[in-house]
C-alpha cells in the first residue's frame, strides 16, 4: 500500500494562493492548463467577509488585536507572527520573527498595497558596490511583465523619471494631506525626494472594478475591490476559465518524485481530516512563502535528494534577508487643535521618499526609502493613548478628554525600510527536534545583522529627527543607542523575508535558473520572494507578481515545446 494514495491529476499544482500563487494560477488557467491550488488557509472573500463598513465601536474589543487576528479584530489577516499548532524555533541568543497569514489570498489580504518597481541598479548591484551577489536577469528582462501588471491589477502614482525608481503606467495618485503636505515642504527644504506614493489601489475605474471612494480601510478587506488581492483581483480570473480547483485546508508536507528525479505531485495534510493525502502534477509551483517553500523543499528528503528537493547546491534556506526597519514619531505643535475634517484617503500613505543619496558617501553601502503616516483617521482601540508625552497633556476627566481633542492628528511618523545584504548568518534550516501538529518538521531560524544594516538604520534615525525638527516638532524618545542597534527591527519584523531558493546561473550556488526553475528537477519551480538574489530599497511583491507571470509564461511556453 503506498504511503499516499494517488487520487487526482492535475497539469499544474501550486501551493498557496498568495501574491506568487495567485499570479501563476491566473496565467496557468488562461493557458487551458487545468491548474490546482492547495491552500493551507481558510476560505476568504472580501466581498462578504470585509469589516471595511463597520464602526470599531461595533467590535467588542473596539478593534484591538487577538491572536488569530494579530493586526486587529477588524484588519483583514488571519495569522500572525504565531501561529497554535506550527511553532518555528530560532537559534540561542537570535531572534527571527516570521509572519505568516493562513487564509485564501495570503499576506495580499492585508499588505500595505506599496507597490515599487525594483530598478535598473537593483538587479546588478554588485557591480556597482561588491556586495552580495548580480540577479541573472536585468531590470530589461523584467520591464515587460512589469508592466503587464500595471495594466493587469492597476496602481496610482507619478512619473518622475528618477534614475532607480523606475515609472509604472500609473494612474492619477490622490492629493496629499495637510500633514504630507508640510511634510513635503520640509522634505523639500532638506533636499529630501518626496513624490507621490505607488500603491496598487486603483483611483479610476479600472478594468471593471470601480475606483476607490477614500474611506481608508484598506486594511479589512476592500468590499468594493478597489485595491489588489489576490483573493478577489487573481483569482476570480483564474476561476472564471472553469480551469482552477482551489482546495483550502490542506497543508502541504512534501513534494514527491519519480524515479527519474523528476516532480510527481505533492503530499498534504488534510486539516479538517487530519489525514495525509497526495495529488498528482504534471508542474509543480511552490508559492507557499519564501520560507515556507523553503521548509517543504528541505523536507522532501529521498535517497536521490537527501539534503531536501532541489538542494544539490546546500543553498536552499540560506541567503534569507529581511528589509530593514526603524521608526520615529514625532510631535508637530503647528497641527493640534486642528479644525475638525475629513483626512480619510487611500488606505495607505499619499506621499513617500524613495532613496535620494549617493551611497559612495556614507558608511553604508545600500539605501532606504521612507514610509510617512500621521493624520486624523478613524480612531480604533489604543488610540491617543501616551497623552502624557504630549505637553501637560494627560490628566484625568475632562481634561484628558480635551488634551485627546486638542492633540489629536498633531503627530507624523515616519518608517525606514531599507536594503539589507545576505549574510551567512541569516538563513533558516529544518529544527532536527520539533515538528508541528501533523509531526512536519518547522524551521529553524538563523539571523543576524551587519554593520552594513546597523549604520544604515542610524542614518534613517538621524534623518527623521531632522525632518521633525524642521517642521517645528520633536520626536517622541531619545534617539537608540549603537547597544540598542539604533532601533532596527528584529529579522523578519518587516515582513519582506526573500531569498531562500535564490536564482542564478550556476548549480552550484543557486537553486532555480532565471526563471524560477529549480536547476536539479525542471518540472519544479518557485514563484514567491525566495528566488530574490538581493532585497533592494523598495517592498517586494510587485517583483513576485512580474516574476511569477513570467515563470509561469516561460512553464506554458515550454510545455508546448515538449520540454516539460
Ligand atoms: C502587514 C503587511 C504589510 C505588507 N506590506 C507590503 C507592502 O506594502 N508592499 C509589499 O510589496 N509587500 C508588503 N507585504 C509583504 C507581502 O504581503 C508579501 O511580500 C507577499 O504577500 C508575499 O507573497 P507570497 O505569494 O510569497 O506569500 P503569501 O502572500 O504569504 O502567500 C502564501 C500562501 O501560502 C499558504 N501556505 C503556506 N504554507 C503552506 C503549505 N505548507 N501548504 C499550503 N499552503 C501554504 C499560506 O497560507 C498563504 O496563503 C506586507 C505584508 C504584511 C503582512
Ligand atoms: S480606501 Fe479605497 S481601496 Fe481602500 S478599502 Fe476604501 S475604497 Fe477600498
Amino acid at each position: 500500500m503506498p504511503l499516499f494514495p494517488q487520487r487526482e491529476s492535475y497539469d499544474v499544482v501550486i501551493v498557496g494562493s498568495g501574491a506568487g500563487g495567485g499570479m501563476a494560477a491566473k496565467v496557468l488557467t488562461e493557458s487551458g492548463a487545468k491548474v490546482l491550488v492547495l491552500e493551507a488557509g481558510v476560505p476568504w472573500n472580501n466581498y462578504t467577509d470585509s469589516a471595511m463598513l463597520e464602526w470599531p465601536y461595533d467590535s467588542p474589543r473596539r478593534g484591538a488585536s487577538t491572536h488569530q487576528r494579530q493586526f486587529g479584530e477588524f484588519d483583514a489577516g488571519i495569522g500572525g507572527f504565531s501561529l497554535d499548532g506550527e511553532p518555528y524555533t530560532h537559534a540561542s541568543g537570535e531572534d527571527f520573527l516570521w509572519f505568516r497569514t493562513r487564509m485564501v489570498g495570503g499576506r495580499t489580504n492585508h499588505w500595505g498595497r506599496i507597490s515599487l518597481r525594483f530598478g535598473p541598479y537593483d538587479f546588478q548591484h554588485k557591480n556597482i558596490d561588491g556586495f552580495g551577489d548580480n540577479w541573472p536577469i536585468t531590470y530589461d528582462d523584467v520591464k515587460p511583465y512589469y508592466d503587464k501588471v500595471d495594466r493587469l491589477i492597476g496602481l496610482f502614482g507619478s512619473e518622475e523619471n528618477l534614475p532607480n525608481e523606475p515609472n509604472g503606467i500609473f494612474l492619477p495618485p490622490p492629493k496629499p494631506r495637510c500633514y504630507e503636505l508640510l511634510i513635503k515642504q520640509a522634505a523639500d527644504r532638506l533636499n529630501i525626494t518626496c513624490i507621490p506614493s505607488r500603491l496598487s489601489i486603483i483611483t479610476r475605474n479600472f478594468n471593471g472594478r470601480p475606483a476607490c471612494h477614500y474611506c481608508a480601510q484598506c486594511n479589512r478587506g476592500c468590499k468594493t475591490n478597489s485595491n489588489f488581492t489576490s483573493t478577489n483581483v487573481l483569482l476570480p480570473l483564474a476561476d472564471r476559465t472553469g480551469n482552477l480547483t482551489l482546495k483550502t485546508g490542506c497543508m502541504v508536507r512534501e513534494v514527491t518524485i519519480d524515479k527519474q528525479g523528476r516532480a510527481t505531485g505533492v503530499s498534504y495534510v488534510d486539516k479538517e481530516t487530519g489525514r495525509d493525502e497526495h495529488v498528482k502534477g504534471s508542474i509543480v509551483m511552490l508559492a507557499a512563502s519564501s520560507c515556507e517553500s523553503a521548509r517543504i523543499l528541505l523536507n522532501s528528503k529521498s535517497a536521490m535528494f537527501p539534503d531536501g528537493l532541489a538542494n544539490s547546491s546546500g543553498v536552499v534556506g540560506k541567503y534569507l534577508t529581511d528589509t530593514t526597519g526603524t521608526d520615529v514619531m514625532g510631535f508637530i505643535p503647528k497641527l493640534m487643535d486642528g479644525i475638525p475634517h475629513n483626512e480619510d484617503g487611500v488606505g495607505g500613505m499619499h506621499l513617500y521618499m524613495p532613496w535620494w543619496l549617493d551611497n559612495k558617501k556614507l558608511d553604508f553601502p545600500r539605501g532606504y526609502h521612507i514610509e510617512i503616516w500621521g493624520g486624523r483617521g478613524l480612531p480604533s482601540y489604543g488610540a491617543m493613548n501616551g497623552l502624557q508625552r504630549f505637553p501637560d497633556g494627560g490628566g484625568y476627566g475632562t481634561k484628558m478628554k480635551a488634551d485627546a481633542r486638542r492633540y489629536y492628528g498633531s503627530t507624523v511618523g515616519f518608517s525606514g525600510r531599507g536594503e539589507m545584504i545576505p549574510n551567512e548568518n541569516s538563513y533558516c534550516e529544518i529544527d532536527p527536534h520539533t515538528v508541528d501538529q501533523w509531526g512536519i518538521p518547522v524551521l529553524r531560524f538563523h539571523w543576524k545583522w551587519s554593520d552594513h544594516e546597523l549604520n544604515q538604520v542610524k542614518h534613517m534615525q538621524e534623518t527623521f529627527r531632522s525632518i521633525i525638527h524642521e517642521m517645528g516638532g520633536t520626536p517622541f524618545g531619545d534617539m537608540p543607542s549603537k547597544e540598542d542597534g539604533y532601533g532596527i527591527s528584529a529579522g523578519g519584523q518587516i515582513i519582506h523575508e526573500l531569498g531562500t531558493t535564490r536564482m542564478g546561473d550556476d548549480p552550484k550556488t543557486s537553486v532555480l535558473n532565471s526563471y524560477n526553475q529549480a536547476h536539479d528537477v525542471k518540472n519544479l519551480f518557485v514563484v514567491d520572494g525566495g528566488p530574490f538574489v538581493s532585497q533592494a530599497d523598495k517592498n517586494p511583491t510587485w517583483t513576485i507578481l512580474a516574476l511569477s507571470m513570467r515563470a509561469s509564461e516561460y512553464a506554458i511556453q515550454q510545455r508546448k515545446q515538449g520540454a516539460l
